[in-house]
C-alpha cells in the first residue's frame, strides 16, 4: 500500500471527512483491521482564508509547497490537496515535488464523464466557480459544459462556505438557499451538480437536487484509495 500525503485543514471540517472516508474505504477493500497509510499536514485555515481574500497567492503558494515537500520528505508517495479552491496552486505544488499530485477536478471529471454526463452545474467558492483553473480544466481537458450561478447566487454560495461550513455551522436556511440555487442550475440545463467545495457535502445531500450530485470530497477520497492500492 502506498502512503497518502494529505494537505488538509482547509478546512479541518472536511479533512476529518477525508480521513474517515479513506480509512473506511481501505477497510471495505482489504478487511476489518486494515487502514490507510497516510500523513496529514493541517493548515490554520484563518491564515489561509485571509491570504486568499487579500489575493496573496504567492504567500499561499509558498505555504502549500512547504506542506507538500514536508509530506514527501516524511514518506508520502503522492499528494492529495483536500480542497478544491487551493487547486488554483496545483501546478506550483506539483513543480515542487518529485511525487505525483492527485488532482480533485480530474478525479471528479472522470467520474462524471463515465456516466456520459456533459453539462454540469458547479458550486464552490467564488474562486472555484469564477476562475479558470477549475472550470477551464473541466471544459478543456474533459469537454464538460460548466454552468455557474449568477453573481448574486455565487456570493451566497461563497459566503455560506466561509461564514458557516468551514466553521462547522450547518443551517437549514442555508440548505434551502442551496436547494434553490441548484434548481436554477438544473433549469438552465445542468444534468448534474458538482459539489465543488469539500464542505458542501456537510450541508447538501442528493435529496436536495433533482439531478445527480457529484461530491468532490468523496470522489477525491475514493481516488486516493485507488491510487494507494494500485
Ligand atoms: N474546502 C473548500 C474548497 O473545497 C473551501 C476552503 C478553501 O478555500 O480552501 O474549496
Amino acid at each position: 500500500m502506498k502512503t497518502i500525503g494529505l494537505i488538509g485543514g482547509m478546512s479541518w471540517e472536511s479533512s476529518a471527512e477525508y480521513y474517515r472516508l479513506i480509512n473506511e474505504e481501505v477497510r471495505n477493500r482489504l478487511g476489518s483491521t486494515h487502514s490507510a497509510k497516510s500523513l496529514m499536514w493541517s493548515m490554520d485555515f484563518a491564515e489561509i482564508e485571509t491570504l486568499q481574500h487579500e489575493g496573496n497567492w504567492q504567500a499561499l503558494s509558498e505555504k502549500m509547497c512547504q506542506a507538500a515537500v514536508s509530506l514527501e520528505r516524511g514518506g508520502a508517495d503522492f499528494i492529495v490537496i483536500c480542497t478544491n479552491t487551493m487547486h488554483k496552486l496545483a501546478e506550483q505544488v506539483q513543480a515542487c515535488l518529485n511525487i505525483p499530485l492527485l488532482h480533485i477536478a480530474d478525479a471528479t471529471a472522470k467520474e462524471i464523464t463515465s456516466k456520459n454526463i456533459k453539462k454540469v452545474g458547479l458550486l464552490g467558492t467564488e474562486f472555484t466557480m469564477k476562475q479558470d483553473f477549475y472550470k477551464g480544466r473541466l471544459a478543456d481537458k474533459f469537454g464538460l459544459e460548466v454552468f455557474i450561478p449568477n453573481d448574486e447566487d455565487c456570493q451566497i454560495v461563497h459566503l455560506i462556505i466561509y461564514q458557516e461550513l468551514v466553521a462547522g455551522v450547518i443551517r437549514d436556511e442555508s440548505r434551502q438557499q442551496y436547494r434553490q440555487i441548484i434548481q436554477k442550475l438544473v433549469d438552465a440545463g445542468a444534468e448534474a451538480i458538482i459539489l465543488g467545495c469539500t464542505e458542501i457535502m456537510l450541508l447538501v445531500s442528493p435529496a436536495d437536487s433533482a439531478v445527480p450530485v457529484f461530491d468532490t470530497t468523496e470522489i477525491h477520497a475514493q481516488a486516493a484509495v485507488n491510487m494507494a492500492l494500485a
